[in-house]
């Protein structure tokens, strides 16, 4: 089985190694030459272009960074569909809009090509560890068809429903975790201005109603929970930019639903408002930030 994989960064580099270790051959894409290197060294075979590594392969995964990349990569008169041979499977595990996936979908089916969605929770920690969910957007046989990959990356398969409710699910959840971590952030720092000591309190709230994984998993206040990036200057996290777009594609998705999202909306301004401070490639965790006055921030 020839698989290509088309966009080597933080997700889709140790993505790729996975698949290596599990012993396929992978034939990789990217425009940066750092991406390039580390997947050569890993073992993959680097090709000249995305054309290149897809061309005669069975399987083509793309992790890109937005909607109009993975536009760019599969569609127009050079894009992959227009190399890919038909009765292959092109998989989508970047988080972007649910339009755009169907879009490249219903083209890809005009070629004999299937193709189906499969964005992932668990960050970079779980992209290394092989232990990522996929929230899977296909028809019952390609669902099948993605498992026979998807198992080397993965741990939790979940099949959503046809193609583009995969990233349904996603930017769903990233509505509720965006929301949830400005809430933790709101709740610790509030609580620390009123004289309780952040790790008493955090103790409470994990153990009482408060608790969701921005508590728990990845409390915003330094120190809390191990690992978390706030013990490390939010760095190597899930970047505020990331999740100022997904936030973006759920109030878009809304939007064209005519359903209203406020928390979403107010959120999306916080992360906005840190982005244009300099801190867009810091975990989102520390929206805490926004909430601490400048000498006890992490
Ligand atoms: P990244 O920026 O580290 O990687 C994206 C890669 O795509 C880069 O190496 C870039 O050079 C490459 N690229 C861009 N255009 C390309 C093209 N035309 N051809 C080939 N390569 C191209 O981003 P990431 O953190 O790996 O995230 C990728 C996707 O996964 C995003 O949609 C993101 O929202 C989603 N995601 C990220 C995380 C996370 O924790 N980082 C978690 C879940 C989902």
């Amino acid at each position: 089985m020839k698989i290509a994989f088309i966009g080597l960064g933080n997700m889709g580099g140790a993505m790729a190694h996975n698949l290596l270790k599990a012993g396929q051959t992978v034939y990789g894409f990217d425009l940066s030459e750092k991406a390039l290197k580390h997947f050569a060294d890993a073992g993959g075979v680097v090709c000249s272009s995305p054309q290149q590594a897809a061309t005669e392969a069975d399987i083509v995964i793309s992790m890109l960074p937005a909607a109009k990349h993975v536009r760019e990569v599969y569609l127009g008169e050079t894009g992959l569909l227009s190399v890919m041979k038909a009765g292959s499977l092109c998989i989508d595990s970047s988080t972007i809009d649910p339009q755009s996936v169907k879009d490249v979908a219903a083209a890809a089916a005009q070629k004999g090509i299937a193709m189906c969605d499969a964005p992932v929770s668990g960050g970079t920690i779980g992209a290394q560890a092989g232990t990522l969910t996929f929230m899977v957007g296909a028809d019952a046989q390609t669902l099948e068809r993605a498992k026979q990959v998807l198992v080397h990356m993965g741990k939790n398969i979940v099949h959503c429903g046809d193609v583009g409710t995969g990233q349904v699910a996603k930017i769903c959840n990233n509505l509720i975790l965006g929301i949830s971590m400005a809430a933790v952030a709101e709740g610790m720092a509030l609580g620390a201005k009123l004289g309780i000591d952040p790790e008493a309190l955090a103790g409470v709230i994990n153990s009482s109603s408060g608790r969701c994984w921005s508590s728990e998993v990845c409390n915003p206040w330094p120190n809390i929970s191990p690992n978390a990036p706030a013990a490390r200057g939010y760095q190597d996290g899930f970047a505020t930019q990331l999740m100022l777009k997904d936030l973006g594609l759920a109030i878009e998705a809304a939007g064209q639903a005519k359903q209203p999202i406020l928390l979403g909306g107010l959120v999306q301004q916080l992360y906005q408002q840190m982005c244009l401070q300099g801190n867009a490639t810091l975990d989102f965790s520390s929206i805490i930030q926004q909430y601490l006055p400048q000498q006890a921030q992490g």
